[in-house]
């Protein structure tokens, strides 16, 4: 039987992988801020919860844009994403 949907490997698998671990980073740091506060010192007591946070987004953000180099997607796929995301998030935010 002929594979016709070939699964990633090399490169685009290797950042797929990285960019899995850091949406994983970004959901652990959320995690510290609703449990401990935005403010509070993390584990290395010089950066607060809210500036690691701010760390993980910025390496999450790197891996999407060696998604778009690699041509995984476009970064106008990604803007009409996120277009629609605010149209839906201001129909249904609870506190505006
Ligand atoms: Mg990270």
């Amino acid at each position: 039987m002929q594979d016709t949907n070939k699964l990633p490997e090399g490169l685009e698998r290797e950042l797929l992988i990285v960019l899995m671990e850091e949406c994983a980073e970004v959901q652990q740091q959320v995690s510290k801020i609703l449990r401990f506060g935005a403010l509070v010192t993390g584990p290395d007591n010089q950066r607060t919860n809210a500036e690691l946070l701010a760390a993980e987004v910025g390496d999450l953000s790197h891996m999407i844009q060696r998604c778009i180099e690699i041509g995984l997607f476009t970064a106008e796929d990604i803007a009409t994403a996120a277009e629609a995301k605010r149209t839906k998030l201001n129909r249904y935010l609870r506190h505006k």
